[in-house]
């Protein structure tokens, strides 16, 4: 007879819920096996199969086979974070003595993890700006590994020329990796125009929903096996829950991207020349000055812009905190519209310096939009442009004018 403490842990094991119409979750961590043998030969890879959920996990794998359709890859490998895939990327194509030429306005977190943790092992980082093929062609040579771009930027919202930087880069044997994170595979597919890797942060847009940190590089096989590889021994593996939760998302990307990506338009136009409003940076604007190839490389604009609020640090914080209805985060992509100040949060790590250098000035705010109504939104704004344009409060001109 078994007894109830075997019973409790035998009895009616999962099984998969063969006819499921929604993919099961698959929250487990190791994988079983039928005999000593098999093991061997799974652990191998003489047979296929999973292994251990640090290697490959069905959840997650549905997720990566779905976004590597999207982009147009063979492949794809699912990473706990965006940063943790863009380390891996790192990892898999950097050592000492190799470079990485990255474009300046990337992400501020990758610009650190690649200066600060990639340049202690004797890597060297070189930054460009964005739009400037010639200082590109330049900052390459014979020890480049890596070109990392992010196209459009943010919050500036330049274009970055896929096409040309991936000859450049291919003509130095090096590995064109595009951020896609901003406009998504329906937005825009870089693989398609010569890109090897393309990677997301993939709680933004895709998940859309704010639930999860998630990251993802998709390509062809064999850079996919050295990821592969990377995830295996290094262990940022994305959890099956979080897979799962992209799976849905990935199921209304489409909607929400052209939801938020018209009334991001819209308050982009209606923002320009506002009172009160400096420069709006937006990559949907018909005079945006890389308009042509905009058209040619990409499909509508994300849902990013940013403007300059009166041209002090002091009227962009009276704004933001003016906002009720937008909330103030530093994230892109949600269901809510999200605003932040660059300046003092996602690029405060950088030198005043190399902000002025990106053009990332005090005024400067950034606004992810979500999918509130339009109208709502449009009167959130303008609430908080108009209060942050009155005279100081009373209390603090007194202070000021009784100070010596
Ligand atoms: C957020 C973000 C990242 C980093 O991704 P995490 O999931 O936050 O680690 C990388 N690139 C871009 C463009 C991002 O917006």
């Amino acid at each position: 007879m078994t007894h109830p403490t075997t019973t409790a842990v035998r009895t009616a094991q999962y099984q998969d819920l063969s006819d499921a119409h929604g993919e099961p979750i698959a929250m487990t961590s190791a994988y079983v096996f039928r005999s000593a043998a098999e093991a061997a030969a799974r652990f191998s890879g003489e047979k296929p199969g999973n292994v251990y959920s640090r290697f490959t996990n069905p959840t997650v794998q549905a997720f990566e086979q779905r976004l590597a359709a999207l982009e147009g890859a063979d492949e794809a490998v699912a990473f706990a974070s965006g940063m943790a895939a863009i380390a891996a990327v790192a990892h898999a194509w950097l050592a000492s003595g190799t470079n990485v030429v990255c474009a300046r306005d990337l992400f501020g977190t990758t610009t650190h993890a690649l200066r600060h943790y990639f340049g202690r092992f004797g890597v060297g980082v070189r930054a460009v700006p964005l739009t400037d093929l010639g200082a590109w062609d330049a900052a390459m040579d014979a020890d480049t590994r890596l070109v990392f771009i992010e196209t459009p930027s943010h919050p500036l919202q330049q274009v970055g020329d896929i096409q040309r930087l991936a000859q450049l880069a291919h003509a130095r044997g090096a590995l064109l990796v595009v951020d896609n994170t901003l406009l998504t595979p329906l937005g825009q597919r870089p693989l398609s125009v010569g890109a090897d890797l393309v990677l997301h942060s993939a709680g933004k847009l895709i998940d859309g929903q704010g639930r999860c940190l998630a990251g993802v590089v998709a390509g062809r096989s064999e850079l996919m096996a050295e990821l592969r590889r990377v995830v295996r021994c290094l262990g940022a593996s994305l959890s099956p829950m979080n897979a799962w939760l992209l799976l849905k998302g990935l199921e209304t990307l489409g909607l929400r991207l052209a939801a938020a990506q018209s009334s991001a338009l819209a308050l982009a136009h209606w923002l320009r020349g506002r009172p009160g409003v400096g420069a709006v940076h937006c990559v949907g604007f018909a005079d945006h000055p890389q308009h042509a190839l905009i058209q040619r490389q990409q499909r509508g604009m994300g849902a990013v812009l940013s403007f300059e609020v009166g041209d002090t640090r002091e009227q962009a914080w009276a704004f933001i905190d003016a906002l009720s209805l937008v909330s103030i985060a530093t994230h892109i992509g949600d269901t809510r519209s999200m605003v932040t100040h660059p300046a003092t949060t996602t690029h405060g790590r950088l030198s005043a310096q190399e902000r002025q250098a990106m053009g990332i000035n005090e005024a400067l705010v950034r606004l992810s939009v979500g999918l509130e109504d339009l109208d709502d939104l449009r009167d959130d704004l303008a609430c908080a442009l108009q209060r942050s344009q009155r005279p100081l409060p009373q209390r603090t001109r007194a202070v000021a004018a009784d100070a010596p």
